[in-house]
């Protein structure tokens, strides 16, 4: 039963990905329970980078840089399919926006943020994590109740489904089941041992960058494009390879599906020598389908709220799905102080809705105006404009405090 009497709430969170051990962490004030599918051996192998403004939170609770060995971002180089410059512009992350721009390995980020939760020497308690307890059923949102697939049931205070783009807990709180849609882009990705690349300084350099540091780079064809950018120490060099779906016809929405490595060449075979000589150096490559949902009407119901790609998954154009996991999480810390009654919970899950709808869905809406376009009569948006939204968020109570929303005397 919810917890009526205690100074602490009963929180149970769907999913240890990114959003729920960032939610996790920022709930140890109270008891978390994080019920998570898999055996959690290990994230997949390729990279994702964080932006200032998830940086600046995760370094606030604690992200140790030394555990991640992340690259930061100072400069981000955009060249045409033909290998000219379009520009190369410098990045001044720390400076500008109080954080660095990292470029992480998915398991050292995914590792770190299990650290955060769980480690005995944060404040708080912590998290426990229940694996190979997947939750068949949302049961009911306004009492707090799961059930497992072996049919225990658990009930909470709080349920935060953090369970990614398939959520069981969307189908709850909007009352039906929600496919995302095809995009009609999918994304090759791969890990690039940097022996591998010692034969072309050019593509070596993209690794090992130039007298300013590290950054990312992107070959741009109109329909096609190319990401690269370093990651663990700069001994990887992770790519994206986004193409229509047209020519990738086995993508899956599964994260481990194995791409055709010649496949992936014919796609860029218009593309310059450099971009092409990375693509060959791929000791293989993964092949994932890029979907995206329109907003939700609501990400809560009762004692639940989807945070995460279950409430707003997007593609990822601008690298910020995480990014706003993060958010997302740092956000139910805010609504959530000690001694926050049980009988609260539902609206200030509304608050914290309140708090993070607008911004997710403007940067989920940029994402997709990225990859697809604007939509007929959407404003086309100044990509340096929106760099500065992304990156300038300071948190909610900051967000509160610009946009008079209130928060509970306490957060
Ligand atoms: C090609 C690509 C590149 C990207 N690059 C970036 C980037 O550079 N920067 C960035 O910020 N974002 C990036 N993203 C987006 C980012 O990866 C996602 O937004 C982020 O991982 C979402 O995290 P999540 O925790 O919400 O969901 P997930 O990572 O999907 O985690 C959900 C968790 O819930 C568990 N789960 C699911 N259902 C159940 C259940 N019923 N019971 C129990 N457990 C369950 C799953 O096993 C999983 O552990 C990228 C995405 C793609 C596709």
């Amino acid at each position: 039963m919810p917890n009526a009497d205690s100074s602490q709430l009963d929180v149970l969170i769907i999913g240890a990905g990114i959003a729920g051990l960032a939610a996790a962490t920022a709930l140890r004030h109270h008891n978390v329970t994080i019920l998570e599918q898999s055996r959690l051996k290990e994230e997949v192998g390729a990279a994702i980078h964080l932006g200032p403004n998830a940086a600046k939170i995760a370094m606030e609770w604690g992200l140790d840089l030394n555990n991640l060995n992340s690259p930061e971002t100072q400069w981000y180089h955009e060249l045409g399919h033909d290998g000219r410059t379009h520009f190369k512009i410098p990045i001044f992350a720390r400076k500008e926006f109080g954080a660095p721009w990292l470029l992480n390995h998915r398991v050292d980020l995914h590792n770190e943020l299990r650290r955060l939760a769980t480690t005995e020497d944060g404040p708080g308690k912590p998290a426990v994590i229940r694996t190979a307890s997947r939750v068949a059923e949302v049961q009911d949102a306004e009492t707090g109740k799961v059930t497992l697939a072996d049919g225990e049931v658990l009930s909470a205070d709080v349920i935060v489904a953090a369970d990614g783009i398939h959520s069981i807990g969307r189908t709850a709180v909007l009352g039906q089941k929600l496919v995302a849609n095809r995009s009609g882009h999918s994304a090759y990705r791969a890990l690039i041992p940097r022996e591998r690349l010692l034969e072309n300084p050019r593509a070596l350099a993209i690794l090992d960058g130039d007298e300013k540091g590290m950054g990312l780079t992107t070959f741009m064809g109109s329909d096609r494009r190319l990401v690269a950018y370093p990651c663990r120490k700069g001994t990887l060099l992770n790519i994206v390879a986004i193409v229509p779906d047209s020519e990738a016809e086995s993508s899956t929405e599964e994260w481990q599906v194995l791409g055709d490595p010649e496949k992936l060449l014919d796609s860029f075979k218009d593309f310059c020598e450099d971009a092409k000589f990375i693509l060959r150096a791929a000791p293989g490559c993964n092949l994932w389908q890029l979907r995206e949902q329109d907003p939700l009407p609501t990400w809560t119901k009762g004692r639940v709220i989807l945070i995460g790609d279950a409430a707003h998954a997007m593609l990822p154009h601008q690298g910020q799905g995480g990014g706003q996991a993060i958010e997302d999480a740092e956000a139910l810390g805010v609504v959530f102080p000690p001694s926050t009654p049980s009988s609260a919970v539902p609206e200030r899950l509304e608050l914290a809705q309140k708090l993070r709808y607008e911004r997710a869905t403007r940067i989920q809406s940029y994402s997709r105006e990225k990859a697809l376009g604007p939509k007929p009569g959407e404003k086309v948006v100044n990509a340096q404009e929106h760099a500065h939204y992304n990156f300038g968020y300071a948190g909610a109570r900051d967000w509160a405090a610009k946009q008079n929303i209130e928060l509970p005397a306490s957060a």
